[in-house]
């Protein structure tokens, strides 16, 4: 049996499937009815939207098939993950990659399996919508059309979810989402001792902003250092609003000096840019506090406290500037 490779960006992947907030959530009848008629058109009576996770493959929703996860060890959407095409087996049985994979030659005994990738951007694709039949058989390339349009609906719908989470001036995540991916980031640290980095970026003397333009200017200039934030900020960080000015990045699977770099790189983008607003031009500059998670931190409110004690000192010392909490 081969297995499958994990995808070469995995950590950055794993931070984008949470941020859709979608696993361990309840049956949704948006995705069932996709399920049913994924199965409807195909003939094959299983069928899955399959959430590649870091051990495990869980099922949003499923028909066919009584368990909601199973192993990614031996799963086929895990060889879907860095493909842009459906992975089309029509008998598992003599396919070289999975003719003794216990789920061929166990009882669920998969011979037809088909899997659209759940693609979310260029590089990051989030499972499979799939189709399994104990029946070896082929699909003509119509069913397969149609697979591939549920599957482009079952991304429409996951990208639906998260507009709740987020501010609707920026497009950043607001505080509620800070608040699950900050608590995700924080038990993964502690599970596998692995660092992760904050920080706190408060715009420079803002209130001067809006004074002198007025408040519409004021907000198109956070709508661009939000946007300035997003082409600089890497796959596995997130980017929150988590105030007037304020804006917060958790920087995933980061040390601190790499984390610097990153915060370091936005800052000086931010202060090189001008916006424009009718006939008005701005630039502004930012200010940022940087903490990276110990041991001992069992809160990422711990981390977010000693980020804005460097975010002080980075104000303290004339504004436009990153410091690091020591
Ligand atoms: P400092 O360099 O010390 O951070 O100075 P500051 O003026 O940025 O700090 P202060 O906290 O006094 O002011 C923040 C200002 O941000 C207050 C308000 O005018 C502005 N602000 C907060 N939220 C919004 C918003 O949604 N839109 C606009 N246009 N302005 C906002
Ligand atoms: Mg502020
Ligand atoms: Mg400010």
């Amino acid at each position: 049996m081969k297995l499958a490779p994990l995808p070469e960006n995995e950590a950055a992947r794993i931070r984008v499937l949470e941020r859709y907030d979608v696993l361990d959530t309840p049956r949704e009848e948006v995705f069932d009815r996709i399920t049913r008629i994924a199965s409807l058109v195909t003939g094959a009576p299983i069928s899955l939207v399959s959430l590649v996770d870091d051990e495990r493959q869980w099922f949003k929703s499923r028909v066919g098939l009584e368990a909601s996860q199973t192993p990614r060890g031996i799963s086929f959407c895990g060889h879907a993950l860095e493909s842009n095409v459906p992975l089309v087996i029509p008998d598992a049985s003599k396919d070289e990659r999975f003719a003794d994979n216990p789920l061929v030659i166990g009882g669920l005994g998969i011979r037809l399996y088909v899997g659209i990738p759940l693609k979310v951007s260029e590089n990051v694709t989030l499972g499979t919508l799939c189709v399994i039949d104990q029946q070896a058989h082929e699909l003509d390339e119509d069913q397969v059309t149609a697979l591939k349009d549920l599957a482009s609906m079952v991304v429409r719908e996951l990208e639906l979810r998260k507009v709740a989470l987020t501010d609707p001036l920026t497009g950043a995540f607001n505080r509620r989402m800070f608040e699950k991916l900050g608590a995700k980031e924080m038990s993964r640290a502690n599970r596998q001792g692995q660092p992760f980095c904050f920080a706190m970026l408060d715009l420079d003397r803002f209130k001067q902003v809006n004074d002198d333009l007025g408040h519409d200017v004021g907000d198109a200039v956070l709508m661009h250092v939000a946007q300035l934030c997003q082409e600089t900020l890497r796959t596995e960080d997130s980017l929150f609003r988590l105030g007037g000015e304020e804006f917060g990045v958790i920087l995933g699977n980061t040390d601190i000096d790499a984390a610097t770099e990153v915060i370091e790189r936005l800052r000086r983008k931010v202060a090189a840019a001008m916006t424009t607003v009718r006939d008005k031009t701005v630039s502004v500059t930012l200010s940022a506090g940087i903490s990276v998670s110990g041991p001992a931190d069992r809160t990422i409110d711990e981390i977010v406290r000693r980020a804005d004690v460097a975010l002080y000192q980075a104000k303290d010392i004339g504004r436009n500037s990153v410091k690091v909490y020591q």
